[in-house]
């Protein structure tokens, strides 16, 4: 049966001599692989269409296991990504994370949503560290957590000082501080902010002019609720972690966006 299917490249991985084993998360199946004969050679039709972030359609023979690639075009090319090394680092990063958190050959359109738009939005030289935080929080209840932030999720109060709480995976108010040893204060902008990467739209994740403490910040958070309670660790992390370690080696462009921080 041969099957037309539009998918993003998620990963590769070389098979014999010539050939690539592709993952694909595809809009309508979820996460799949297809075999793609000879796709190594650089002059192979499979070899451009097979690159780790193409966005295209493609024509997958399936039999029994895994498909074979028969041919492909791209839809969206996303050169920004490829020309850039922060843009590759943190779209790279994002689509490791969606790798690992969904499971093979289940459907769901929405992630693939979620996928297409960062690749998208990096590609349009929005912040990319801003958007990987953005898909860093909008995966936690993909991989089974669903943080409270909307109010404390000790006593339901939505007014007061908030904290946030590893042990409850969510937000405290000042009235119910004492029940967690470990909680970090946050300020009214830093709960807004973790608020609006859990709840909004892209497009206004993209548009937020944030600075680089606040968005370490957030950062930190996010993290420690996937390494305490989902087990993933990113092998793209650590070079990520370099970059921002040696800011020198890679200038950083004037952001497009212009609203301000407390605009959020
Ligand atoms: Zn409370």
């Amino acid at each position: 049966m041969l099957n037309r299917i539009e998918g993003i490249v998620l990963k590769t991985q070389d098979y014999g001599e010539a050939n690539k084993i592709v993952t694909l998360f595809s809009r309508e199946g979820g996460k799949i692989t297809a075999m793609a004969r000879g796709a190594k050679k650089p002059a192979s039709r499979l070899a451009a269409i097979t690159q780790p972030f193409t966005h295209g359609s493609f024509l997958i023979q399936q039999g029994r296991g895994m498909g074979t690639m028969q041919q492909g075009e791209q839809l969206e090319s996303y050169r920004h990504i490829r020309s850039d090394i922060e843009a590759t680092a943190y779209a790279s990063f994002v689509v490791e994370l969606i790798d690992r958190a969904v499971d093979d050959r289940t459907p769901q359109p929405s992630i693939f949503n979620l996928l297409q738009q960062a690749l998208h939005a990096i590609s349009e030289e929005y912040d990319p560290e801003a958007i990987a935080l953005f898909v860093e929080w909008k995966m936690l209840p993909v991989t089974g957590i669903y943080p409270t932030l909307h109010q404390c999720t000790n006593c339901g109060a939505t007014e007061g000082e908030f904290a946030f709480s590893f042990q409850q995976i969510g937000f405290l108010c000042h009235r119910c501080f004492s029940i967690d040893r470990y909680i970090i204060r946050l300020t009214p902008a830093q709960v807004k902010l973790i608020r609006t990467f859990y709840t909004v739209p892209i497009e206004q994740v993209g548009k937020l002019t944030l600075k680089k403490e606040t968005k370490t910040f957030i950062k930190k958070i996010v993290r420690t609720i996937y390494e305490e309670q989902t087990g993933i660790r990113l092998k793209t992390r650590s070079f990520l972690d370099q970059l921002d370690r040696s800011p020198e080696y890679f200038p950083k462009k004037e952001n497009p966006s212009t609203s301000p921080e407390e605009g959020v």
